[in-house]
């Protein structure tokens, strides 16, 4: 059977693409050009993701996430234009799984809901406990992080901070995600902490540590632990 996927979005020609494409792939794809024709698709059928635009005519693409999470886990992948930046990180902080920036290629989009539904297959099942690319194997249970082979050390917190992006690999982890999980919630505004913290551990996981190949920043947004 193949997978079900809602794509929200106001912009015809878009959402045609959307369609288009991804009905290519496989996808069985149901379209909504408003929040309120989303909400009457989303109380007779959830998907199994959602491609969610930011603008729409009858309001916030926050608000159906907040709607959404208080009750499913179904992955959301928000599409937003380039100066919705402020929205974008409000969406990945009520629930929403990733986003990507108009224009966006299908690959990409692609690349994004696998990761996506495999987060979600792997939050069902076991969770995520070790993590390799290229020279970098990071192992959960036994606190060990290798490069090359060779174990480095990390601080506590260095560690606490790989973890929880470790957790997330592949996806956007939000400034206050990060803030909120390794430090707890009254240090959410303590954005220089993670500078700090990500530039130690950067200068040891990174063979270059000026071009990050694991640690990606996502500017104004967040971080990302690369995983392919
Ligand atoms: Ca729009």
């Amino acid at each position: 059977m193949s997978l079900r996927l809602l794509v929200v979005e106001d912009d015809r020609e878009i959402r045609s693409l959307l369609q288009s494409s991804l009905s290519v792939e496989g996808f069985a794809v149901q379209t909504a050009v408003s929040l309120s024709e989303a909400r009457a698709l989303l109380q007779h059928d959830l998907p199994d993701l959602i491609v969610l635009d930011l603008g729409l005519p009858d309001g916030d693409g926050v608000q159906l996430v907040r709607e959404l999470r208080r009750q499913h886990t179904v992955p959301v992948i928000v599409v937003s234009a380039r100066h919705q930046e402020a929205q974008k990180i409000e969406l990945l902080d009520a629930g929403a799984d990733d986003y990507l920036t108009k224009p966006f290629g299908i690959a990409e989009l692609l690349a994004r809901m696998r990761v996506a539904l495999r987060h979600r297959g792997t939050s069902l099942a076991a969770a995520v406990t070790t993590h390799t690319l290229d020279d970098l194997h990071v192992d959960l249970t036994t606190h060990r992080v290798e490069r090359d082979g060779a174990t480095l050390h990390l601080t506590p917190t260095e560690f606490n901070l790989l973890a929880r992006l470790v957790r997330s690999a592949g996806r956007v982890v939000t400034h206050r995600q990060l803030l909120t999980d390794v430090w707890g919630t009254e240090f959410t505004e303590h954005t220089h902490y993670l500078r700090l913290y990500m530039a130690q551990l950067r200068a040891k996981i990174e063979r270059n540590p000026s071009e990050p190949r694991h640690l990606l920043t996502e500017t104004g947004i967040g971080y990302r632990l690369a995983d392919s």
